[in-house]
């Protein structure tokens, strides 16, 4: 007897099949050739053969049947593979399905259908409406071209409260699936649009499928969430979804590396330059899923996350989370603090050139640890192995593992026999929670404190110039505790007395604030500045940096208490906590 996959190859040409995914065939007896979608290369070495319906490539080796080209071109498994077959072959597959995979699978297929009517919906009020002016307005704004909209199928959601409702329940829909597939919220005894004002992206899974929304406020300034995404269903699991894949796969594959950007906005934008391979997690945390989506693609993972502390503690846990289902790492640092949407609207070929200077996870650490490390100190040593070498344990080559040990032996100056024997005693486990100690985090947060410090010194270095002090620095952007109260006290200080005499101002300090005082003044000024211009143009530079990062650390620390308010329902907290955040955010958009 025939199984069903004999007869679903023997229904199928692999030759039309391969012309849906590659152009340019050309004959050479009975195998038709082209360029391989596996490998890059400039002369046609992949042949496919439709009298014995296989394929091979004479230039990398790949070589299959139309199942497994199916599988690989789109990056599937074999029994979906197996599935989109039979469908091209028109062949039912015969289902070993229980009862309620069965009700599982009719309930997802009904939300995809749906998905795809609201993507259309949304899209159509975007391109053609008269209500989707202000999506149009932001959309030029953004830079999101009329190529990228029709290619990521953006779309907008109006500011009304009933609109994508009213067209739903005229096709049939049930305010109750509305509800449940998170197009709707019920209040009052009423149901209203969940997706108001917002620029629509699609979120499209590495099948192509529409499996949920991800919606960018245009309103400045609102109380509304920046980003909203679509809940939990049947369809949609953000751990498993990557923003972009399916636009990217092709040239991650071709490329042979897939970079990690932070939004949505970033994958988009990507797609005006020559750079394709883009994707993007929803602003949540990385999960093993979605690397494992990644390897299937390529096993080269490029990380292009933010430069501050946070990005830096989510960059070593990615890192090793990849490092983990056997990915190479590498990052990508764009140059002044911009993100990669920012970065290509300002200066694409700037973009282009980071993306090519990417370097090695462990490099990128090494550089960044020795800039706020001071390594003649043994403390500062062990912090800065206790970091690097669990990564080292988990890089997937041995040979990078050796070159790293004899780099960091070097650099500290220890044996590389101790550090291999310490590299011995780690286990994988270990190495996780190692990263979330907070040990870590204060060794990655040191810079701030440092130029905190480094304020503070030159201030008290130069109490002459105690009034200049005080017109350009506000101690309310010093973080670190210890730091700010010594400023307030001074700037207190100077308003009541003409002049500054050290015994008195320390008589009215507490202990730990004395402590640091005395080991700020006998710290070693790179420069002395006798001139009171010089001293301004210094202070004025370093407080613009303690001011733009005291606005990025609260707004960061704001995020999750607003989600956790907002999954709480304590509407009168969100609410405030909201307010603050555009008070804050709007004070960064003002520098
Ligand atoms: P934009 O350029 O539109 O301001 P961004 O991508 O630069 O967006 P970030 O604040 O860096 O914004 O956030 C990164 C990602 O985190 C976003 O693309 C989005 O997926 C997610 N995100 C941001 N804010 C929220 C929010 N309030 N709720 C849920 N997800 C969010
Ligand atoms: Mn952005």
């Amino acid at each position: 007897m025939r199984t069903q996959i004999e007869e679903i190859k023997e229904k199928l040409n692999i030759l039309e099949i391969a012309q849906t995914y590659l152009s340019n065939f050309r004959r050479s007896g009975a195998n038709y050739f082209t360029l391989c979608p596996f490998h890059n290369e400039k002369t046609s070495s992949f042949a496919v053969n439709p009298d014995l319906g296989i394929y091979k490539c004479f230039g990398c080796g790949e070589s299959g049947d139309v199942i497994s080209f199916i599988e690989k071109m789109e990056g599937v498994d074999f029994p979906k593979a197996l599935e989109m077959a039979a469908n091209k072959a028109g062949v039912e597959l015969k289902t070993t399905f229980s009862k309620e995979d069965e009700l599982a699978q009719k309930e997802k297929k009904k939300v995809l259908s749906l998905n795809n009517l609201v993507a259309q919906y949304y899209h159509f009020i975007l391109t053609k409406h008269k209500n989707g002016k202000k999506g149009r307005i932001y959309a030029k704004k953004r830079k999101v071209t009329a190529v990228l909209i029709t290619k990521f199928n953006i779309g907008y959601a109006p500011s009304s409260y009933t609109s994508l409702i009213k067209f739903l329940r005229a096709k049939g829909y049930k305010d109750n699936e509305l509800v449940r597939w998170g197009f709707a919220a019920s209040g009052n005894g009423r149901i209203y649009d969940k997706f108001r004002s917002r620029l629509i992206f699609p979120l499209i899974d590495h099948l192509g499928d529409i499996v949920g929304f991800s919606g960018r406020s245009i309103l400045e300034n609102s109380r509304a969430p920046k980003y909203l995404h679509s809940p939990q269903t049947i369809a949609f699991d953000k751990s498993r979804l990557l923003f972009g894949l399916s636009e990217a796969k092709n040239s991650i594959r071709k490329s042979d590396a897939a970079i990690l950007c932070e939004g949505q906005l970033d994958v988009i934008s990507s797609h005006k330059t020559s750079i394709t391979n883009v994707v993007a997690s929803l602003g949540t945390a990385l999960s093993n899923k979605q690397l494992e989506l990644i390897k299937r693609y390529t096993s080269n993972i490029k990380f292009c996350l933010d430069s501050d502390y946070a990005g830096e503690v989510a960059l070593i846990r990615g890192a090793n989370l990849a490092h983990s289902i056997g990915l190479n790492v590498e990052t990508v640092t764009l140059p002044q603090g911009k993100d990669a949407d920012e970065l290509i609207n300002s200066d694409p070929g700037l973009w282009v050139n980071s993306i090519k200077k990417s370097e090695s996870i462990i490099d990128h650490l090494i550089l960044r640890l020795e800039k706020r490390l001071d390594l003649g100190n043994l403390d500062a040593k062990e912090n800065f192995y206790k970091i690097i070498l669990p990564i080292i344990s988990g890089l997937p080559r041995k040979m990078d593992k050796s070159h790293y040990i004899h780099k960091i032996s070097f650099i500290l100056n220890i044996d590389e026999n101790i550090l291999l024997e310490e590299l011995d005693n780690l286990t994988t486990r270990e190495n996780l929670s190692e990263i979330n100690s907070a040990k870590v985090r204060k060794v990655l947060e040191s810079p701030a404190v440092k130029k905190e410090e480094y304020l503070l010194t030159l201030v008290l270095q130069h109490t002459q110039f105690l009034d200049c002090s005080f017109k350009t620095c506000t101690p309310r952007h010093v973080l670190s505790p210890a730091a700010r109260s010594v400023l307030e006290k001074l700037k207190k200080y100077k308003n009541k007395k003409k002049r500054f005499v050290l015994k008195n101002f320390i008589a009215g300090l507490e202990n730990v604030e004395v402590v640091l005082v005395r080991k700020l003044l006998i710290t070693k000024l790179d420069t002395y500045f006798k001139l009171e211009n010089e001293f301004e143009i210094e202070l004025t530079k370093l407080c613009r940096h303690l001011k733009h990062n005291y606005l990025r650390t609260k707004i960061r620390l704001l995020k999750p208490q607003i989600q956790s308010a907002e999954e709480k329902g304590d509407k009168k907290l969100s609410r405030s906590l909201l307010e603050k955040l555009a008070t804050l955010a709007s004070e960064i958009s003002k520098e």
